[in-house]
């Protein structure tokens, strides 16, 4: 099993990947020294004529949803997005994939049976590997990366401090369409940073709904054409769980849903329910979590 690392000076941090991998590829160049979907295909395209690997496995975030599709292009084949299970066929030797279809109500298996097989994984679908005993091999691999290969631009970058990282989350506190003003958003800001004592990398979410309402940006949203998040906790406040949303949130270890509506859908799939109004149960909530500490 190979990893692959591309960037700029991005040279030491293969030392603790060596240890899940037997090899480790090094792509540094200065021109992937930003995010750039149409570099970062072509480095990987040369690296899949180099190599010839059977199967090319990608984490399912927010920038390998733009480059696999561009690498699967460029190597002419098929790719299978934002799989939760991996398997081959012992036959056949084709790979099995499983994904969820309509909104996550079912999960469909799709067979790759042309090399290489690329597919993307969604972050935390299966067990971490064990660290290895010894470092495997770290290789650089020079691949002439050109600008002339940037099909697009960047128009903006967004600084560091305002990017949000749903699917890191341990605990997300997600808003929906009920939470309705800023100073809503900021009580469950104030979740927010009480949960930051129980969890390493707590987020606010929320539904399309807040989203399109202009009080949260589209960073935030979870669902189907938002994040798909697996945090230990879910926290969600006055979301009324439709079939959109609740694609982004099957893995979920545990969701508490806040609502006023007893019969609100999200009741049937949470872990625990709380009927009420938000405005009443966060400072409850946030009071009681400040009395344990
Ligand atoms: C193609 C497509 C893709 C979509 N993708 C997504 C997606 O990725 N993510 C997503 O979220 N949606 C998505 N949607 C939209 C989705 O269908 C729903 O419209 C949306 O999820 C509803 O958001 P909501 O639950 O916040 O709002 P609502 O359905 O309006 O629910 C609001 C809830 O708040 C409760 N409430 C109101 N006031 C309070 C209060 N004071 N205290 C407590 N509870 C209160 C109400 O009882 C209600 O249950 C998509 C739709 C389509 C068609």
């Amino acid at each position: 099993m190979c990893a692959c690392i591309l960037g700029y000076k991005v040279r030491k941090l293969p030392d603790t990947i060596s240890y899940y991998a037997d090899e480790v590829y090094v792509i540094d160049d200065v021109l992937l020294s930003e995010f750039h979907a149409d570099l970062s295909a072509s480095a990987l395209e040369g690296l899949c004529r180099e190599l010839g690997p059977r199967t090319v496995l990608m984490g399912h975030n927010y920038e390998n949803r733009e480059v696999a599709p561009k690498l699967a292009c460029k190597m002419k084949n098929d790719l299978i997005t934002d799989c939760v299970k991996i398997e081959r066929d012992s036959e056949t030797g084709c790979l099995l994939c499983t994904k969820p279809i309509y909104g996550g109500n079912a999960y469909a298996i799709f067979q790759l049976d042309t090399e290489p097989q690329i597919v993307t994984l969604r972050p935390k679908s299966t067990e971490s590997l064990e660290k290895g005993v010894s470092a495997g091999q770290i290789i650089p691999f020079w691949h002439k990366v050109s600008e002339t290969d940037a099909l697009s631009k960047s128009l903006e970058i967004v600084p560091e401090g305002h990017v949000v990282s749903l699917t890191q989350a341990d605990a997300i506190v997600a808003g929906g369409r009920g939470v309705k003003t800023a100073e809503g958003i900021g009580e469950l800001q104030k979740l927010v940073e009480v949960l930051k004592k129980y969890f390493s990398k707590v987020e606010l979410g929320a539904s399309r709904a807040l989203v399109d309402e202009g009080l949260v940006s589209h960073s935030h949203q979870v669902g189907q054409t938002g994040e798909i998040v697996n945090p230990q906790l879910y926290i969600a406040v006055a979301i009324s769980g439709a079939a959109q949303h609740m694609a982004g949130i099957a893995g979920a270890k545990k969701i508490l849903a806040i609502n006023k509506d007893p019969d609100a859908s999200i009741f049937g799939a949470s872990d625990y329910g709380v009927v009420g109004r938000y405005e009443d149960i966060i400072p409850a909530l946030i009071k009681q979590l400040m009395e344990l500490q």
